[in-house]
């Protein structure tokens, strides 16, 4: 896996850095610690920011809320087909005993 070029100057001192510098030279800062964030060439899928995490936790709430709300209502729903259908066969039972 290659390195990638280290920037001119350093993101966090503004030290000048030779091309092939792995950590800056004045403030210590390297391509893991001071500019990995400015090298555009960063594909890695990083954890969200914190605002993110929070928006997509909440997000996650909300669906989870939906869900239940959703298993509620299809629950009412099996309750009352059950009951209507008991009441249907009642009656027809009626109407045969009752006969
Ligand atoms: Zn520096």
């Amino acid at each position: 896996m290659s390195r990638p070029p280290a920037p001119r100057y350093c993101a966090i001192c503004g030290t000048e850095l030779s091309p092939n510098a792995r950590a800056c030279p004045n403030c210590g800062a390297d391509e893991r610690t001071g500019w990995r964030e400015q090298d555009p060439a960063d594909g890695l899928d990083l954890p969200p920011d914190e605002e993110d995490f929070a928006a997509a936790h909440s997000r996650f709430l909300t669906e989870i809320g939906h869900e239940a709300r959703k298993s509620r209502n299809r629950l009412k729903h099996v309750v009352i087909v059950t009951i209507t259908a008991c009441l249907v066969l009642a009656f027809l039972a009626s109407m045969f005993l009752l006969r």
